[in-house]
């Protein structure tokens, strides 16, 4: 398969030009073989035209996208107290997304099942053929062994260790399924979605803390076994004798995740009929000017903040995200990572370094997972599929 036609798939797909003219410029490529490649993918029912949304005086011009008779993909991104799951189309456009109130204790069997029925209902909904369904992401808050698709002995996850989650949803969809960790989702998610400067670290404060980095090239570094990131486990400087979950003391996430915030506040993380209690409650004492709370939550940044400044020595990101619960409690857990990450990290990897809260309001998993979804669909084997779908007219 020729190069300039991934190139020119990639800039559509990606959002980064949406005409001839376009595609010629960002590629390099001579216009005469853009136009050829645009035409080969018009004429397979790959790429079609569509009449620009975008308000402009005069005739709306016209866009190249992927077209809808693609394919489509579904995204479940499975946490503690509930999933959120999402439809999406090539282009990365959300089609339709739910909150799927499932808590994870329920085990595998039930939460798949619950996640799976809801997601036929979006598909349904949104008239979009079951059978044209390209591919599956599930994130998981837990290690995960990518090539089995499955959580490696994740903690208060009972009944997930080793479970076949591909499999099980594979069976269901009859279609490729990837599971990867929630963080590296999130990760990625940032980075395509938010378009941040990589190589980029993803940060999750919740039940735990953990990490996904993209490298430079826009790839998640999963590193030998998919452990890459579980940073959760990292001795805090003052973690002192505090119990972790995995057996050890002092462990970071034990200290300074948002459980172990609400913890040493004595608040619930949940109640019978608000499952993000916890949440609230200390977001409202955060905007009141509790001292207790906002001791607590600085001290927890510190934490952070103290393995932050080891990370950014490791890999020299150009951007920190930092999500999760935690940080949508005003600029409080920000700058306090911040004055500790540029307290302790020398000022070559700082320069030009950003670190901000995540702006996606706990979406972050679901767009990574479509740019994971669609990264594999128009990877080389995947155009390769496409394209002899396409010639034996089952496009
Ligand atoms: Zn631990």
């Amino acid at each position: 398969m020729p190069l300039a036609l991934r190139r020119v798939l990639g800039l559509v797909v990606s959002g980064e030009a949406t005409n001839r003219a376009e595609i010629a410029r960002r590629s390099g490529l001579a216009r005469s073989t853009v136009g050829q490649q645009v035409d080969q993918l018009m004429s397979t029912g790959i790429l079609e035209e569509v009449e620009s949304k975008r308000s402009v005086r005069g005739r709306p011009p016209r866009v190249l996208t992927v077209s809808p008779q693609a394919g489509t993909v579904l995204v479940a991104d499975i946490d503690t107290a509930a999933s959120r799951i999402a439809i999406a189309d090539l282009n990365r456009r959300v089609l339709a997304t739910e909150t799927v109130p499932v808590r994870i204790e329920a085990g595998p069997g039930a939460v798949l099942d619950t996640v799976a029925e809801r997601l036929k209902t979006l598909l349904d909904r949104q008239r979009r053929d079951p059978g044209r369904v390209r591919q599956v992401v599930v994130g998981l808050p837990g290690p995960v062994d990518f090539e089995q698709g499955c959580a490696v002995q994740p903690t208060g996850m009972p009944g997930w260790d080793g479970y076949p989650v591909a499999e099980h949803l594979g069976r269901l969809f009859g279609t490729p399924v990837i599971v990867d960790n929630d963080v590296n989702l999130m990760a990625l998610g940032e980075a395509a979605h938010e378009r941040l400067d990589t190589p980029l670290l993803c940060i999750k404060i919740s039940s735990g803390i953990g990490s996904g980095l993209v490298t430079a090239d826009g790839g998640l570094y999963r590193g030998a076994d998919g452990a890459a990131g579980d940073i959760g486990h990292i001795r805090a400087v003052g973690g002192g004798n505090t119990l972790c979950a995995c057996g050890n003391v002092g462990c970071v996430g034990a200290v300074a995740s948002h459980r172990a915030v609400l913890r040493g506040l004595g608040i619930p993380e949940s109640t019978e009929d608000d499952p993000a209690f916890g949440a609230r409650e200390l977001a409202r004492r955060i905007t009141e000017g509790e001292p207790t709370a906002l001791h607590a939550v600085r001290q927890a940044a510190t934490e952070i903040g103290e393995v932050v400044a080891m990370l950014v020595h490791m890999f020299n990101p150009r951007t920190v995200v930092l999500a999760g619960p935690l940080s949508e409690l005003r600029d409080d857990l920000v700058s306090a990572v911040r004055a500790a990450v540029y307290q302790r990290a020398l000022p070559l990897a700082t320069r030009k370094l950003t670190i901000t809260a995540s702006r996606l309001k706990g979406t972050s998993g679901l767009h990574g997972g479509i740019a994971l979804a669609t990264q594999d669909i128009f990877s080389p084997p995947g155009i390769a599929q496409l394209l002899a779908e396409a010639s034996a007219g089952s496009l």
